[in-house]
């Protein structure tokens, strides 16, 4: 036994999987598709995508705000776990990586609930804010270009409600920020984001180290 995070070999990683995973076959398809992908590791992981649907469902979340699509995996396990009358506001630039997950979301019959923003997703979150909707957020999924991490976190924060929660992807950085050789542009923002939220009083906050870790912040009530 250990009492730190254990590391998982290729082995223990299925194991988890084959006792834990309960993917629908839209996800497995949608997966599959991606896989073919030159970016297929942009996308999430499949446990991680079914924990953010755990996340979701406890919050109670029926408006969530996604920065970052790719090809809708994350947003279809989101639209998955949300009520009829729940909504995603999700934001990326690519119209070619989004017509793949518009294809998904209308096969899963919920396209309905995802209203996509193509345009620079800071531009969309100043709309959002401008429009009256600050604190009407559950969710907000961050997973976009890492050098507007903090950008993106500090609108997040004023667009979900008191007891809301913010996820942010890739915090561990395939362990390069561990690595301080690396001064890549995108490490140094990632390093640079964990740093700044572990002094942010404003939220009580978990890394949690799924897939390629993911931090938790609850904006206290
Ligand atoms: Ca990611």
């Amino acid at each position: 036994m250990s009492n730190k995070t254990i590391g998982l070999s290729d082995r223990l990683y299925n194991y988890l999987l084959s006792v834990s995973l309960r993917e629908p076959e839209i996800l497995v398809k949608l997966r599959e598709e991606t896989a073919n992908h030159p970016a297929a590791s942009m996308q999430i992981a499949p446990e991680q995508g079914q924990f953010m649907a755990l996340l979701v469902q406890l919050l109670g979340a029926s408006k969530t705000l996604e920065v970052g699509v790719f090809t809708g995996y994350s947003s279809l396990c989101v639209a998955l776990a949300l009520p009829p009358d729940g909504r995603i506001v999700a934001c990326d630039v690519s119209e070619e990586y989004t017509a793949i997950a518009r294809r998904y979301w209308q096969l899963a019959g919920v396209a309905h609930k995802i209203d996509l923003h193509l345009a620079p997703a800071l531009e969309t979150l100043d709309r959002l804010l401008a429009s009256g909707q600050a604190e009407t957020f559950d969710f907000a999924f961050i997973d976009a270009d890492k050098e507007n991490y903090w950008a993106y976190y500090e609108r997040s924060l004023q667009l979900i409600r008191p007891g809301g929660l913010i996820a942010i992807d890739n915090v561990l950085w395939n362990g390069r920020v561990a690595d301080l050789q690396d001064r890549d542009r995108s490490t140094q923002s990632i390093r640079d984001f964990n740093r700044q939220l572990l002094a942010d009083g404003r939220v009580t906050i978990s890394l949690v180290p799924i897939a390629d870790g993911l931090t938790l912040a609850l904006k206290p009530r």
